[in-house]
Order: C-alpha cells, then sequence, then structure tokens
C-alpha cells in the first residue's frame, strides 16, 4: 500500500544561471495530476566539497493523495499552490513518473556546462537517513550511492543520471533527509526576462521585516552594509528569507520591498542553519572537506597574512593544526588576534586542503589563559623599580646597588579583551548550514 512517491534531484545549474530549487517549481507544474504532501525540502549538503555550484543544495518533494487540511506552501502567478500534511493510498507508475521528471529536470538544467551532473531519483520510500548523513558531513563517491541503492532489499526506486553520476549523492540526500532539526526558507523567483539583471532590494524594507519577524534569521548584515536576503549571483533567485516558523514567512516575505513582482514563491522545509554538518572530532581525525569540531589550546600567537587572513595553531592530544579567519569573516578576525597561546578553545568550521587549514565557522572561547606581568621589587633604600640583575640572579637596584632576590618579584594577572562565551562570523560571511547563536 504507498502513500505517496519522493521525488529528489541536484546538479542542475551553473555558476551562469539556473538553480535547483526554481526547478522545484518547474516540478511542481509537471506533477499538478498529484497533489504536494508536506513543504518541498531544500537540503544543504557537505559545504566544504570543490565541486559544488554555490551553496551545495538539493531539493526533494513527495506527492500523493493529499488528506487532511491543505496549506499554502507557494504562489505561482495568481495561483496558490497548496499542500497537505498526509498522503491516502495511490498507485504511481514510477517508470512513467520517471520520464515526465527527467524530462523536466532536463529542459532546466544547465545541460551544456561540463560541471552540470543532473540526477533524478523516484522512490515509494525515504532511502536510509545515512545516505543523509555521509552526503551532509562526507566526502562521498557516487559508486557508495549507487551501491547501497541497488543492496537495499524491498524497496521500490529508479534513478536516471546524466553525463557523470556524481548529481544521485545529493538527489538521494534530500529524499533521505527526514527533517528530524529544520528551519524553512521561503524563496522568491524573478520574472525570466529579468534574470541576470542586477536586483533592486529595499534595504529599509528589510531591516524592518528583520526587526518585525523574530524567528526569520540570517536577513541583513547591518555592520557590514549587507543584504543577506539576496543572492548576487545570476540565478532566478529574487530573494530568500529564512525562519524558524514557517508562519512567519508569507508575511515576511510580503514586507519585502524588492523592486520587482516576483514571478513564483515557494516555502521549503530545509536543513538549513542547523549546525548537522558539523562532526565532534579530534585533530587526527581530521580529513580534507569535512567540517570538524575541535577542542585544544592556542599553542602559538594569532598571526596575520598578507589578504588580512589570521591564522592561529591549536593543538589536542592528538596533534596540531592551523585554524584559519579568512578576510571575509570581517569583525570575526578581531576575536581571533586577541587569543594568546594557553587559551582552552574549540574551532567549529570545515577543513580546507591545501593550505591544511580549519576555516572558522564559529569559535569557542571556553576557559581563557591567564596572561600575567611581573612587577619588579622596590628599592628599599630610594623606593627606585629595581632591574633584573641576570638570569636566576634576583634584582638590583641601578642607583644604590641594593639586591633583592627573584621570589620578591609579584605576578599580577593581566585583565584579558576576550571573554568566554560562542562566537560566530558575521552574516555576511556565514554558511547556509551553520546554525546562527541568536536562533
Ligand atoms: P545550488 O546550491 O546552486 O543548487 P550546488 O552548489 O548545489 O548548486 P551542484 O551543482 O548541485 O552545486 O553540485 C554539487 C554536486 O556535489 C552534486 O553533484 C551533488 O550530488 C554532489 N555532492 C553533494 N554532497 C556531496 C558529498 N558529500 N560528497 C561528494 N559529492 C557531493
Amino acid at each position: 500500500m504507498n502513500r505517496g512517491f519522493f521525488v529528489g534531484f541536484d546538479d542542475t545549474d551553473s555558476p551562469r544561471g539556473l538553480c535547483t530549487t526554481y526547478l522545484a517549481t518547474e516540478v511542481l507544474e509537471e506533477f499538478r495530476d498529484f497533489d504536494i504532501i508536506g513543504h518541498p525540502a531544500l537540503v544543504r549538503l557537505n559545504p566544504n566539497i570543490p565541486w559544488k555550484t554555490r551553496g551545495n543544495g538539493a531539493v526533494a518533494i513527495r506527492f500523493g493523495k493529499g488528506s487532511g487540511r491543505p496549506f499554502r506552501v507557494g504562489v505561482f502567478g495568481s495561483r496558490r499552490v497548496m499542500a497537505y500534511p498526509r498522503s491516502g493510498v495511490c498507485s504511481p507508475d514510477l517508470e512513467e513518473l520517471l520520464e515526465r521528471l527527467d524530462r523536466v529536470v532536463l529542459a532546466n538544467s544547465a545541460r551544456g556546462e561540463r560541471a552540470t551532473n543532473p540526477a533524478v531519483f523516484i522512490s515509494l520510500a525515504r532511502p536510509p537517513e545515512r545516505l543523509y548523513w555521509n552526503a551532509v558531513r562526507e566526502l562521498v563517491r557516487p559508486a557508495e550511492v549507487v551501491r547501497e541503492l541497488e543492496g537495499s532489499r524491498g524497496s521500490r526506486w529508479l534513478w536516471r543520471t546524466h553525463r557523470g553520476r556524481r548529481g544521485i549523492i545529493g538527489a538521494t540526500a534530500a529524499v533521505a533527509w527526514t527533517g528530524r532539526r529544520r528551519t524553512y526558507e521561503i524563496i522568491a523567483y524573478r520574472q525570466k526576462s529579468r534574470w541576470g539583471t542586477p536586483r533592486r532590494v529595499g534595504w529599509e524594507s528589510v531591516r524592518e521585516m528583520d526587526r518585525r519577524f523574530p524567528t526569520t534569521f540570517n536577513n541583513i548584515d547591518e555592520p557590514n552594509r549587507h543584504i543577506v536576503i539576496s543572492p548576487h549571483s545570476p540565478c532566478p533567485v529574487l530573494f530568500g528569507i529564512r525562519a524558524t516558523s514557517p508562519r512567519e514567512l508569507p508575511p515576511a516575505a510580503a514586507a519585502i520591498e524588492p523592486g520587482e513582482p516576483a514571478a513564483r514563491s515557494l516555502l521549503f522545509i530545509s536543513n538549513q542553519g542547523t549546525d548537522d554538518h558539523l562532526r565532534r572530532t579530534h585533530v587526527c581525525g581530521l580529513r580534507p572537506y569535512v567540517s570538524a569540531w575541535l577542542r585544544g589550546r592556542v599553542v602559538a600567537a594569532p598571526v596575520s597574512r598578507p589578504g588580512g587572513h589570521v591564522f592561529f595553531r591549536l593543538a589536542d592530544r592528538t596533534g596540531s593544526v592551523d585554524c584559519a579567519a579568512f578576510e571575509p569573516t570581517k569583525e570575526f578576525r578581531g576575536l581571533v588576534r586577541r587569543l594568546v597561546p594557553g587559551d582552552l578553545v574549540e574551532a567549529l568550521g570545515g577543513v580546507h586542503r591545501r593550505p591544511f587549514t580549519v576555516n572558522l565557522e564559529k569559535l569557542a572561547v571556553v576557559r581563557p589563559a591567564i596572561v600575567t606581568t611581573v612587577r619588579k621589587p622596590r628599592c628599599p633604600c630610594c623606593g627606585a623599580a629595581m632591574r633584573s640583575a641576570g638570569r636566576g640572579a634576583g634584582y638590583r637596584c641601578r642607583r644604590c646597588h641594593a639586591r633583592a632576590g627573584a621570589e620578591e618579584a609579584v605576578r599580577l594577572p593581566l585583565a584579558r579583551d576576550l571573554a568566554g562565551g560562542l562566537y560566530e562570523v558575521p552574516k555576511c560571511a556565514r554558511r547556509h548550514l551553520s546554525r546562527p547563536l541568536d536562533r
């Protein structure tokens, strides 16, 4: 007895245009003979893989025979797009549906691009959840996914890949995501005639929206004068607003002055802002292109390198590694510069291959080291500060030649300009998956 079916797709766009989330709206148009079950899912995967186009996003949608109270998930032109909380029984013909899905995905993919490897996946049940966890945390090979799909007995799913097989990683991971930890994003899309032209989104309207809708996040970076909701690539997205509550999103989107009418909007459920990509590990467990959460001590003072990047060395009992705050992390670098050897910290970020560094997304100052200064003894005759008489030789007054032992110097703690706590990069430099601290 089937209660609907899932579709997943990925690797359809290129830096020159298109967008896998926009393709979701075309897939919804194609499958209008079915009901949408739940929100379409925008699933972000390992943010460190070198071959991603932008945000390593893939999409999954469930269709079926709607039951329960319908709710709005989108507006296409003047049409309201509704979804249902559950599906009744239906008997889809997966082979036929795969053909239809494949056709619409190919028609809306950057097929001429060498790095675009579209994949479609269709199934009656979610594939094993580990496909999601692997894809969000590890570097996966397409063969591993295909082996998993072929090895699962009793399941019914079909897939197709074009050019390479890489797209299958994202297409299956999106369907495998169960949405336990979730946020939402409403995306407004531009009219086709405007794709590739500059966007104008009203600064004040974004500020006001940010203030009025408290469950939205990562809207605007005021110190860096950056509107975060609006991309700068030639993709079809006009803006996207994220929130923990889906209810706030339609009015939040309506509050934006976009400077042009949106052609479509769609509300996604998402793993954005969940920190799902991070895993606690030790230095010896670091591998390129994964995300790490390390605890250790600062062992070398931070250094600034050309380009405005700041590095410090962190060590735990298994080894040591450089942690980097790059120039785009702006004021966050100021915090990193204030670290001193001995600080106990946690470094959270993606592992870069060459140079081998942990690129910081967050930094927890667990226990700042106590930094001391030495107050030299005063001369008992003239009251002047005594000078060192040489290594291990105590102190001597230059004027009266009086002597004092080394033990008479007093160590005083210095005030540190660094409080314990968790710090994050500014909004303009945040990764889609990073959980904002104010969320
Ligand atoms: P956009 O966010 O604009 O949709 P993108 O950044 O998602 O684009 P894609 O063009 O989809 O980039 O390319 C990402 C590719 O990486 C896809 O083929 C996807 O299947 C694959 N991929 C995703 N996660 C992993 C992973 N953990 N290991 C290896 N490959 C992965």
